[in-house]
């Protein structure tokens, strides 16, 4: 953990007590929230755990619909793994409370802290977000965490079961389905509620949205209630079918993105639990099991088309906003430069024409100079604009030759010597081994000076290191900055088109160079990675296979 800065800092001795129980106070005050997490998620798994169980379960134990298991995927993605005590024990207790052996209760509650401790984990090592507003953050959901991390728990907890002789191998079978869709459906319908509300991502508010929202949400409870109630005594046949929820489910995510998408699952399958339970609706009325899957079947499909058409909506939403948004900042990028070259020329055009004495050669050089960097700078802006179709398109097509990396780095910062000079950036350049490949000259210039002018933008008055290794197959190349720095949040975001970190009227730019970047290295079967922390700089490694 950091010290803070503080006066007492400077006297020593003092001041090594001080942070040393400030330190300690903090640290007490984590494990105290810590603590209470564990205690808040035991108590949400222990009640909502009773609620599933009471709607009749398979083998006494594998239930309908297992809300925990998307509470505790969430507590556990969004908090962090340390509050697997309370999935633990929550887990323990419930399954003590229905009556399972001691050797039984803690078989299955090892299995469902696997399954939340490794659904969390793999999420987060497949880039998922939280925030549902990405089609592949929502197949992650959907496949690793809905469908793989549950089997962990479904095979554990039923084969638990059967060693306790609580199940036999007939029922086995059963219980493992209606224990894995139930797991299932928590991640498919809880989770998605808790990570949408839970982290709120933006939502461009519409004119009249409130209305539409609250019109929708009434058809949805309408609808519902028609098909899985018993409205008319269950007459009305035609309408009891599920599926004629699907326009509704439909309209919620269109409109409303993963909000939409989220809530409206979540809603629909509360009331078609709360139907079936009661015996009525279109599931009903077969033997437990069978309509049991049914409702299972109906709402994990529902739940998994929704999520994704309503990430795909905000993946569009977030398209367009950027669209709109890089249209406005390419306009205003491209006037600055062109508007003070401009006016530059329009200057010393009226001082060559005028009486009296001209420029002097000095000042002409000067003149033509500074013309010359924002003519640079223009042509650096069209260039990033030409390459994103191109790069877009497809792969690079790379034209290799023989490369010095060492030669190529130093031609770079000879070209960037004005603008390293400009932002009172040293730079020091370290190189050992052989630093030669089969590489694209033109396109690794590209990224070369992309990453030591960045450097220089955003690290300005603090010195840069350029670092380049022999690793024998391959090249390192290190461009470690003292500058700003990127917000961890931020980190994998800069990498990708349009994409920036920073306030547009402190540093101008496109949000381009480091996509374009990424995907020449890429190219090459190379990888350019990010370490940064905010306010302490950044540091960009390009890995090149020969
Ligand atoms: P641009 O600089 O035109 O915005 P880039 O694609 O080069 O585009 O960079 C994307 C974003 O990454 C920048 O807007 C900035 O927020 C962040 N960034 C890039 N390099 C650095 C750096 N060396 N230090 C801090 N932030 C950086």
């Amino acid at each position: 953990m950091r010290q803070k800065a503080g006066p007492i800092q400077r006297r020593p001795r003092i001041g090594g007590h001080h942070s040393q129980s400030e330190r300690n106070s903090w640290e007490v005050k984590d494990r105290y929230k810590t603590a209470l997490g564990c205690a808040l998620l035991f108590a949400a798994y222990f009640v909502t755990a009773r609620l599933g169980l009471l709607l009749g379960a398979e083998a006494g134990f594998a239930t309908l619909v297992w809300p925990p298991t998307g509470i505790a995927l969430s507590a556990l993605f969004l908090f962090g793994a340390r509050l697997w005590p309370g999935v633990f024990a929550g887990a323990l207790l419930v399954n003590l409370a229905a009556g399972a052996p001691v050797a039984v209760a803690l078989g299955i509650a090892c299995g469902n802290t696997l399954e939340a401790v490794g659904g969390a984990w793999l999420l987060k090592r497949l880039g998922f977000q939280g925030r549902l507003d990405r089609i592949d953050g929502a197949l992650a959901l959907v496949f690793a965490a809905a469908i793989g991390s549950t089997a962990l728990s479904a095979c554990i907890g039923v084969g638990s079961l059967w060693l306790g002789g609580i199940v036999s191998g007939d029922g086995a079978g059963r219980a493992l389905r209606a224990w894995w869709i139930g797991d299932m459906l928590g991640d498919l319908v809880v989770a998605p509620l808790l990570f949408v509300w839970w982290q709120r991502p933006p939502f461009r508010p519409r004119p009249l949205m409130a209305l539409e929202a609250l019109l929708l949400a009434s058809a949805l409870v309408g609808f519902s209630v028609l098909v899985f109630g018993n409205l008319y005594g269950g007459g009305m046949g035609i309408l009891r079918q599920s599926y004629m929820l699907f326009p509704l489910l439909v309209w919620a995510a269109l409109r409303f993105g993963q909000y939409g998408a989220a809530t409206s699952v979540f809603v629909v399958s509360g009331l078609a639990i709360a139907g079936t339970a009661m015996g009525f609706g279109p599931f009903a009325g077969k033997a437990l099991a069978d309509s049991l899957f049914g409702l299972q079947t109906f709402m994990g499909v529902a739940a998994a088309t929704v999520l994704l058409l309503g990430a795909a909506i905000a993946e569009r939403n977030r398209a367009v906003d950027a669209r709109d948004e890089f249209l406005s900042i390419a306009s205003h990028e491209l006037r600055t430069p062109l508007t003070a070259l401009s006016l530059h020329l329009q200057a010393l055009f009226r001082r060559l024409q005028g009486t009296g004495k001209g420029p002097s050669r000095e000042e002409m050089q000067q003149a033509v100079e500074s013309a010359n960097r924002l003519l640079s700078r223009l042509a650096k802006l069209i260039s990033e604009l030409l390459e994103v179709s191109r790069v877009a398109a497809g792969r690079l097509q790379l034209t290799r030759e023989q490369v010095d990396l060492l030669a190529l780095v130093r031609e770079s910062l000879l070209r960037l010597e004005r603008p390293l000079a400009d932002a009172d950036c040293r730079v020091e350049l370290q190189a050992d081994g052989t630093l030669t490949g089969h590489w694209d000259p033109d396109r690794l210039d590209q990224v070369v000076d992309n990453l030591i002018s960045n450097a220089a933008k955003y690290g300005a008055g603090k010195p840069v290191v350029v670092r380049l290794r022999d690793l024998g197959e391959r090249v390192v190349l290190e461009v470690a900055d003292r500058g700003i720095g990127i917000d961890r949040a931020d980190q994998a975001r800069v990498f990708e088109r349009f994409e920036r970190a920073v306030s547009r009227r402190r540093f101008g730019g496109f949000g381009l160079g480091l996509w374009i970047a990424r995907r020449v290295v890429e190219a090459h079967g190379g990888t350019l990675t990010l370490e940064s922390e905010l306010g302490h700089g950044s540091t960009f490694t390009v890995n090149l296979p020969r």
